[in-house]
C-alpha cells in the first residue's frame, strides 16, 4: 500500500515545513493537516459513499492544495482514483465516464455542472481551504467526520489493497491519436517514491525540505501528479501549488515564496524567457534549478534560457504516463553540458534500442526504439486497449532515441511522427531544430502530408516574428541550405500558433487534420 512509504506519520521536526501552500492565498497545509483530512476524507468515502477496494473515483479539479488531498485519500480508501483536465468540455466528460465507470466523483464547481444528471454522486470540492460556502458543505461534513471513531481520525482506514491493486488510471496525452487510459498499481507509485527517497534525496547538499518547488504544472497529467501528490511528499518537499499556470504568478510566486525547483514544460521555458526579455524586474534569484520533460526541447530554448538565468542549473527529463512518469533523470546536464539529452536512465529501469526494421538489439550511438523495463512499467492498458505496447514485461516507448557512449539517452522523435520520404525516414525533430534557428521563426511544428509520388512529405507550420515578411520560399531555401537533399521541407504554412496540449506537446494530429480540411 502506497501509504506504508509515504512518512506522513511523522510528524517533522518542529518547524519543518508545510508540505503545500497555495500560491495565490499563502495558506498552507503542514503534514499532520495533510494525514487529518487524508484521513477524514478517507473514512467518509467509505462510510458516505460506500467505497471499497477497485472502486473507481473521478478527479475533475483544477490544480489546488485540495486536489493531492482528494487523490491520496481515495487511495487510502481503497479506491482507484482517474484523473482527467479540469477544462474538459461535456462530451469529454462523458466519455470519461463511460469509460471508467466511476462510483463518486469529485469535481469544482464548473465542472460539476458540466456532468450529465445521470452521472454516480457527485462532490464538489472546493479550490481554497478553508471553504466557507454551502456549496462545500458535503465535503466539509467529510473532513470534519471522526469516522473512524473518536480520537482516530488520523488512522487510515484499512482497505483491503496491496501492492498489485490498482492506484490510478491515468491518462496518455493524446498526442499520437486518442489518449489512453493507463492502469497504474500502489507498486508502481511505490516505485516511484522509493526512487525519489533512494536518487533524489542524495543529489542534494542542503535536506530536501529546505527545497521549495512550484507547481506550475497540472496535476491531472502524471508529471505533475507523480511529483507534487507523491514524490515531493515522500522527501518532505514543500510544494507552492498554482492553480494554474501564468507567466506572471509564477514570477510573483518563485520571489514570494523563494521557491528553488521549477519543474516545467518546453512552452512555459518560452514564457519566462519572453517576460524576462520583456523586463520583468522581480528577483529570480532563489531559483536553483529547473527542469523541463514531456515533450521535446529545441537546443536554442535551452541556450537562450541559460543565458537569461545564468545561475540556474538547467536538467531535462523523460517519462511516459506508462511508466509512471519515471524514465531518465537529466542528471548533472548542465556540467557536462548534454542539454539535448534526456539524462540517464533511472536506476531502477532497464532500457534496449531496437532497430525498428529487424527487431535487433542496437549498440551506443545507433537509433531505433528504446523499449522500457522496471518495476514502474504499468499494468496494462484500461479495457484491454492497444496491448501491444507490452511484451514480456518491456514496454514498447513509440519514441525513437539512442544512447551515447556514457550512457545518456536523447530522443530523437517519435516513431509514428516518422516521415517516410521515398523509402528515406525524416524525424520532424531534425527540421524543427533547423527552422526554429532562424531569427524570424518564433515556433514551429513539422509533419507529414500525403503524396502520391514520394508517399510523404514534410510539411513545416511556422510562426512568424510579429512583422515579418519572411516567404514560404524563403523557409524552404533556408532549411535546403542545412540539410540532406532528401529531407527538404516540401511545403510551408504560416499560422498564429502551434497548437500544444496542457502539458505542452505538438498536437500533430490537429495540424494533419488541418491539412485535410485544406485539401477538402
Ligand atoms: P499518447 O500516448 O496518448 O499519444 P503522449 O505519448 O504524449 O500521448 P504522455 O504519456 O503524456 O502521452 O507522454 C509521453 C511521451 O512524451 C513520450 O513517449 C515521449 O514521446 C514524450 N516525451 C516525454 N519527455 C520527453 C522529452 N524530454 N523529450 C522529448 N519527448 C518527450
Ligand atoms: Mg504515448
Amino acid at each position: 500500500h502506497l501509504f506504508s512509504r509515504l512518512p506522513l506519520h511523522h510528524h517533522g521536526q518542529p518547524h519543518s515545513p508545510p508540505c503545500f501552500i497555495d500560491a495565490a492565498t499563502g495558506a498552507s497545509l503542514s503534514r499532520a493537516d495533510l494525514r487529518r483530512l487524508v484521513s477524514s476524507l478517507a473514512h467518509g468515502f467509505r462510510r458516505a459513499h460506500h467505497i471499497r477496494a477497485g472502486d473507481v473515483v473521478l478527479l475533475v479539479l483544477p490544480n489546488s492544495i485540495a486536489f493531492p488531498v482528494a487523490f491520496l485519500a481515495v487511495l487510502a480508501a481503497g479506491g482507484v482514483a482517474t484523473t482527467m483536465n479540469p477544462s474538459s468540455s461535456r462530451a469529454e466528460i462523458a466519455g470519461r465516464l463511460r469509460d471508467t465507470s466511476p462510483s463518486l466523483i469529485l469535481a469544482s464547481s464548473d465542472n460539476a455542472a458540466k456532468l450529465p444528471p445521470s452521472a454516480a454522486p457527485v462532490l464538489v470540492v472546493p479550490d481554497t481551504f478553508p471553504a466557507t460556502e454551502d456549496e462545500y458543505a458535503p465535503f466539509r461534513a467529510l473532513l470534519d467526520s471522526s469516522g473512524a471513531g473518536a480520537g482516530k481520525t488520523d488512522e487510515f482506514p484499512s482497505a483491503e489493497v496491496g501492492q498489485d491493486s490498482d492506484a490510478a488510471f491515468l491518462y496518455s496525452s493524446g498526442t499520437s491519436g486518442r489518449s489512453k487510459g493507463v492502469v497504474l498499481t500502489h507498486r508502481n507509485l511505490i516505485s516511484m517514491v522509493e526512487l525519489f527517497v533512494r536518487f533524489e534525496a542524495s543529489q542534494y547538499a542542503p535536506p530536501a525540505c529546505d527545497n521549495v518547488y512550484l507547481a506550475a504544472l497540472p496535476m491531472f497529467h502524471v508529471y505533475g501528479l507523480s511529483l507534487f501528490a507523491v514524490g515531493l511528499l515522500s522527501l518532505g518537499t514543500p510544494v507552492v501549488v498554482m492553480r494554474r499556470f501564468d507567466v506572471g504568478e509564477a514570477l510573483r510566486a518563485i520571489h514570494r515564496f523563494k521557491v528553488t525547483h521549477l519543474p516545467l514544460v518546453p512552452p512555459i521555458m518560452a514564457a519566462l524567457l519572453r517576460a524576462k526579455s520583456a523586463g520583468a524586474a522581480l528577483s529570480l534569484e532563489s531559483l536553483v534549478q529547473v527542469s523541463s520533460g514531456a515533450a521535446p526541447l529545441g537546443g536554442k530554448l535551452v541556450q537562450d534560457f541559460l543565458q537569461a538565468f545564468p545561475h540556474v542549473d538547467f536538467i531535462q527529463g523523460y517519462g511516459m504516463t506508462e511508466s509512471t512518469a519515471v524514465g531518465t533523470r537529466g542528471f548533472n546536464t548542465s556540467k557536462h553540458k548534454k542539454h539535448a539529452s534526456v539524462g540517464l536512465l533511472a536506476p531502477n529501469m532497464h532500457a534496449k534500442i531496437l532497430d525498428v526494421e529487424t527487431g535487433f538489439c542496437l549498440p551506443p550511438g545507433s537509433c531505433g526504439e528504446l523499449w522500457l523495463h522496471g518495476p514502474a512499467i504499468m499494468k496494462g492498458y484500461l479495457n484491454d486497449e492497444d496491448t501491444g505496447a507490452r511484451s514480456d514485461g518491456w514496454l514498447q516507448t513509440g519514441d525513437l532515441a539512442y544512447f551515447d557512449s556514457y550512457g545518456y539517452i536523447y530522443i530523437v522523435g517519435r516513431l509514428k511522427d516518422t516521415i517516410k520520404y521515398k523509402g528515406f525516414q525524416i524525424a520532424p525533430a531534425d527540421l524543427e531544430a533547423v527552422l526554429v534557428q532562424h531569427p524570424e521563426i518564433v515556433d514551429v511544428a513539422v509533419t507529414s502530408a500525403e503524396d502520391e509520388e514520394a508517399g510523404e512529405i514534410p510539411v513545416a507550420f511556422v510562426v512568424r516574428k510579429s512583422g515579418s515578411t519572411l516567404t514560404c520560399v524563403q523557409v524552404m531555401e533556408y532549411v535546403a541550405k542545412q540539410v540532406s537533399p532528401y529531407k527538404k521541407v516540401r511545403k510551408v504554412i504560416f499560422v498564429e500558433a502551434i497548437p500544444k496540449s496542457a502539458a505542452g506537446k505538438v498536437l500533430r494530429r490537429l495540424l494533419k487534420d488541418s491539412l485535410h480540411l485544406d485539401a477538402a
